[in-house]
């Protein structure tokens, strides 16, 4: 395994450097004063890299992709990281579903306006009582004809206040094993009986939502795949769900960290035994996460898909941001609460839902345990 760059992986990066000091957005936190105004600087941000030719790097060209090894979009996203940009669609992954399982229309349809950030997506998994029991779902889809129609409710729909689509999974068929029952549907956010209700948590961010569909129409050719197939795509979209390297994690998390030192610094905290220690241990967590990245990303360059063991990097994420999140919050003390730095307590509490969404943490080691450990239930 050779984790240094080659001459064009290097050539690249210089290239997207080079443009991100011309191009990324400057003081975009201050004008993403609510979820509206952020929904608008992602998709004006995403069109721009995608304008430039930065979107779907690693995907294929007939669907507006570039062909190109998974490096070149983590060398995207460790620059994006470190010019500290607008985070910028998060949900392509949920295009895997459509390119693994669709049909040829679906993906020419789809694909394109997906990568381009023109059409935006939103993922309809989880229910009230089916969260880490996906299996559970109950919102039903009854074929009528050539159309499903759906009534349920949908919990922690992230993003769907500004998505257009949907990736829906439904209960088709009740009597059979509960994941063999379920289906994978695609429906505009804005089909008739579509309600999306924002949820705010704990920093008072809307950013996830409840959706209910009372007798929503969605045209049979909208499903993707079998009937009942709905669980193995939902596999596969959870193993491509975003990690470390794919969200430029590692620049993100030094430039964190760093500011992290320099407040210690300005409070003169910063040569307190407890503080150093705590910095550094801080600094190996990072370096644990960044030898992780690189590793799965030599796995996905030799073809791998993403698998069980994805889980590890999804902890390690976890625990490394929670831990520089409670760091910063001991550092800067009673302010903390106050009022005098209110960035550093949103940020904290936000850094409390990582260990919850896309699977608990309580999950990603029972995965472990189970599929890659081969511990018994
Ligand atoms: C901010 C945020 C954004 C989200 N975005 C989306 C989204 O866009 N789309 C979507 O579909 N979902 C989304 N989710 C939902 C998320 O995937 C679920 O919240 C998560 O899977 C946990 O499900 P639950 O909330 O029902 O908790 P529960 O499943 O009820 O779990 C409660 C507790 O019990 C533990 N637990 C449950 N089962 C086990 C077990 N077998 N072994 C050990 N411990 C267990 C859990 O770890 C947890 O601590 C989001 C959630 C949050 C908080």
């Amino acid at each position: 395994m050779d984790y240094r760059e080659n001459e064009q992986e290097a050539a690249f990066r210089k290239r997207v450097h080079d443009w991100l000091a011309e191009n990324a957005p400057r003081n975009w936190q201050e004008e993403a004063s609510d979820e509206k105004a952020a929904g608008r600087i992602t998709r004006a941000w995403h069109r721009k890299l995608y304008e430039a030719g930065f979107i779907g790097l690693s995907w294929p060209e007939e669907y507006g992709g570039r062909n190109l090894g998974p490096t070149f979009e983590a060398i995207l996203n460790d620059e994006l990281g470190k010019a500290d940009t607008p985070r910028i669609s998060f949900h392509n992954y949920l295009g895997r579903a459509i390119f693994a399982f669709g049909t040829e229309e679906q993906k020419r349809r789809f694909l394109p306006t997906m990568l381009s950030g023109e059409v935006q997506w939103c993922q309809g998994f989880s229910e009230p009582n089916a969260g880490s029991d996906l299996a559970s779902l109950r919102t039903f889809a009854e074929l009528r004809g050539d159309t499903y129609v759906v009534n349920g409710q949908k919990m922690w729909t992230s993003g769907a206040l500004n998505a257009d689509w949907c990736l829906l999974l439904v209960r088709t068929d009740r009597d059979v094993p509960k994941h063999k029952g379920i289906t994978c549907l695609l429906t505009s956010i804005r089909a008739p009986g579509i309600d999306v209700r924002p949820i705010r948590i704990s920093d008072g961010a809307p950013e996830t939502c409840e959706v209910f569909l009372d007798e929503v129409k969605i045209p049979a050719d909208q499903r993707v795949g079998d009937p009942g197939a709905g669980w193995r795509i939902a596999m596969t979209v959870l193993s491509f769900e975003r990690g470390p390297a794919d969200i430029g994690m590692i620049a993100t998390y030094d430039t964190a960290l760093r500011k992290i030192e320099d407040l210690a610094k300005a409070r003169g905290v910063a040569g307190q035994p407890e503080v150093r220690k705590a910095l550094a241990r801080a600094y190996v967590h990072g370096e644990a996460l960044r030898l992780n990245v690189v590793e799965q990303l030599s796995q996905r360059s030799a073809g791998r898909m993403p698998g069980p063991e994805g889980s590890v990097a999804r902890l390690l994420l976890t625990e490394a941001q929670q831990y520089i999140n409670h760091l910063e919050l001991e550092v800067m003390g009673a302010d903390a609460f106050n009022g005098r730095a209110t960035g550093t307590f949103n940020s904290y509490i936000r850094s409390r839902t990582i260990s919850i969404f896309g699977g608990t943490s309580e999950i990603q080691k029972n995965i472990l345990a189970n599929q890659v450990l081969g511990m018994p239930r």
